[in-house]
């Protein structure tokens, strides 16, 4: 295990004095990373008082609680602002839980390193705005700190990547990222959809990089956050941050994902943390012994898509040389009608087996418009000449 958790107030000054004393955990590493706090600070009251109460169970490694709040519609809780600092370095001091708060400018910034934070994180309406990133990793230079950037609200990997490498550049001593969701128009039983392809593809980018999970702002509800968390810890992210407010109903801001200390630590006692690579023989072999089949089916699976792809290219010649277009409704319609049977009735969910039939078809229309379009086939239909 490769934190160094600075429990006391002792071991704080020490933190204040040398930066970064919490090593961030590592994907393999086996305990998950735990911060907790309020989503925002309201009161002193209200912060020392969730403090007291993490603190205690001993669980989490950091306390978060947002100062400057990036909210949606003008009207709502804009964060307490600057004197929130304040609070959160008596919460390093008190209790030796060091604080995390979120900036998205450069004056937040070397506000909060002023105050001497040492982890801070970028919010998802900050990674979408190139020029404000650079603001904040500018103001940063060399700080012995850590980041954490958040996903932008929409899924674009690049943006995100682009975030992380922003701040790197910067001479950041630390840099990490958190998962919290991504905006959606579709209904969705989440607040933010998880698209957990995309942290996946992120971590596969950077395999160094302290990944963890933000379950409060992709559940949006209580009752989804333990199913999150435990999926975020299932895919081998490194952490959670988990929203804890000691009234949840009365919060100020995201009353209804925010958990008491008292929900927080049950559901905590409750995860399972699953190692990356088992450690049994009998469990290794049967494992290698499935991975083979596997090869060998996606194999086959490729085999019979090259196949498929030919004939869709014997298709498209036929289409050109009768003038027929490349889509037709009635047969795209069938194909998705019957294949969804034909799915449901192998015990198949209809909504993959759709998507699956979806990816093949504009693979297939594209081979066919390049066929249509492809002068070196005679006619070209849309020069309208001979
Ligand atoms: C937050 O963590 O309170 C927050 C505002 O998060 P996000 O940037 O993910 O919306
Ligand atoms: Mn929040």
């Amino acid at each position: 295990m490769r934190f160094v958790l600075p429990l006391q107030a002792q071991a704080m000054k020490g933190l204040n004095e040398k930066g970064n004393d919490l090593v961030l955990p590592r994907v393999k590493d086996k305990k998950p990373l735990l911060i907790a706090g309020p989503c925002s600070a309201e009161s002193e009251t209200q912060i020392l008082s969730v403090a007291e109460s993490l603190a205690a169970q001993k669980k989490v490694q950091l306390f978060r609680a947002g100062i400057w709040k990036p909210r949606t519609r003008p009207d709502n809780f804009e964060g307490i602002g600057e004197k929130g600092l304040h609070w959160l370095r008596r919460v390093q001091e008190e209790f030796g839980m060091p604080a995390i708060t979120e900036v998205a400018n450069a004056r937040h910034t070397r506000e909060a390193l002023d105050q001497g934070l040492k982890y801070l994180w970028i919010g998802a309406r900050t990674t979408v705005n190139p020029f404000s990133v650079q603001d904040i990793a500018d103001a940063l230079k060399g700080a012995p700190v850590t980041v954490f950037v958040k996903n932008p609200i929409h899924p674009d990997i690049n943006l995100w990547m682009g975030a992380i490498e922003r701040i790197q550049n910067a001479g950041v001593a630390h840099v990490g990222a958190i998962h919290r969701g991504f905006s959606t128009f579709r209904s969705s039983p989440y607040r933010n959809i998880p698209l957990w392809e995309i942290p996946i593809e992120l971590q596969r980018r950077f395999p160094d990089l302290t990944l963890i999970c933000d379950p409060s702002h992709i559940a949006g509800s209580r009752p989804l956050i333990p199913l999150v968390s435990q999926k975020a810890l299932d895919l081998n992210m490194a952490g959670l941050m988990v929203e804890v407010h000691p009234n949840p109903e009365e919060a100020w801001s995201d009353a209804k994902q925010q958990l008491t200390p008292g929900h927080f630590h049950d559901m905590v006692d409750l995860l399972s943390v699953r190692s990356e690579h088992g450690s049994d023989d009998v469990f290794i072999n049967q494992l290698e012994e499935l991975r083979d089949k596997i090869d060998k089916l996606d194999e086959e699976i490729l085999s019979a898509l090259e196949v498929r792809l030919k004939m869709i290219e014997q298709i498209g010649q036929y289409k050109r040389q009768n003038n027929v277009t490349v889509y037709q409704i009635d047969r795209w319609n069938e194909i998705l009608k019957t294949r969804a049977k034909m799915g449901g009735e192998l015990g198949m969910d209809a909504e993959f087996v759709k998507k699956l039939m979806e990816l093949i078809h504009v693979e297939s229309i594209r081979i066919q418009t390049g066929i249509m379009q492809d002068p070196s086939q005679g006619q070209d239909p849309l020069s309208g000449q001979e």
